[in-house]
């Protein structure tokens, strides 16, 4: 990999463990989702770094790709992971924590289970190291604690501006035989108390350019230029869009949707409505060392 990019994808990560432990110190069960991230994007920005994702408050049985509307009136309870993503020039960091918000039992042994995961991971994650033995040890480490992993939800390779760059990192022994090359990588590990895969569920208000081409609708073509300028490739929220431009931009998305320039998200929802419990952290492997940057 080239050297160049190495100090943001630091400082990136470091915006990310204060904005974990910020959130960690405010988060309490009933308060508004909306509140929660519009505190931890602020933060971040306080920071001197952008989201790069919208962060991501899925609770209980959904896995991932949740994040509030602008009017949403959703409250934080259960187990709630706490996806965050920041960027300093495109540099990504990507990181997750889960919270159990009901002095649940199981709810705190599916978060020690992702965690511990994640932990034994981190050990195998050299350069040149079996994917497969990653998602091995993820695997049978969920498993020792009477869980399964989802096995269809992975880790994933970071290039500037590209938050999912190609590589899959598995969550499970795939049996195939790629090996961790020099580069970006989130690993993150999914436990769940359910029957180990998510489906799509409702969409998520969270979007990213997929395709440049042509809209008739003026607005959305204003629209489309913020989006391409401030986000690039990354994702985005509507909520984001409609604190901009205020509502008028929910059907400019709209437009852009149906035009097939935006990909849609839709949320990601365990099979057997289980629980699920996420950990992430991002890792640069080079030659010499693995450096965790969250
Ligand atoms: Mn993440
Ligand atoms: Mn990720």
């Amino acid at each position: 990999m080239e050297q160049t990019g190495i100090e943001e994808l630091k400082k990136a990560g470091k915006i990310t463990q204060e904005v974990k432990s910020f959130a960690k110190s405010f988060i309490i069960k009933g308060m508004l989702l909306l509140e929660i991230a519009d505190k931890i994007e602020s933060k971040i920005r306080e920071l001197g770094g952008k989201p790069a994702f919208p962060v991501n408050l899925s609770i209980n049985e959904i896995a991932a790709h949740s994040t509030p509307a602008w009017n949403d009136s959703g409250i934080a309870h259960g187990l709630l992971k706490v996806d965050i993503g920041v960027h300093i020039d495109g540099f990504v960091a990507d990181t997750a924590i889960s919270i159990d918000l009901e002095n649940n039992l199981e709810n705190k042994k599916l978060i020690e289970a992702a965690e511990q995961a994640l932990i034994n991971a981190l050990q195998h994650a050299r350069l040149n190291a079996p994917l497969n033995d990653i998602g091995k040890s993820i695997e049978q480490t969920i498993k020792s604690f009477s869980f399964l992993p989802v096995q269809n939800l992975s880790g994933h390779s970071i290039e500037p501006w590209n938050l999912h760059a190609g590589i899959t990192v598995p969550n499970f022994g795939n049996g195939q035989n790629k090996v961790l090359e020099e580069g970006v990588y989130a690993i993150e590990p999914f436990s769940t108390n359910g029957f180990g895969a998510v489906r799509d569920g409702r969409k998520s208000g969270i979007f990213s350019v997929q395709k440049e081409a042509n809209v008739r609708d003026s607005f959305a073509r204003e629209v489309f230029a913020f989006i391409q300028k401030e986000y690039q490739t990354l994702p985005f929220c509507s909520r984001w869009l409609h604190k901009k431009f205020g509502s008028r931009a929910l059907l400019a998305l709209q437009r852009l949707e149906e035009a097939g320039i935006l990909h849609h998200y839709a949320q990601l929802v365990e099979i057997n409505k289980g629980k699920v419990a996420q950990a992430e952290h991002t890792i640069i492997v080079t030659e010499k060392e693995t450096i965790v940057t969250t």
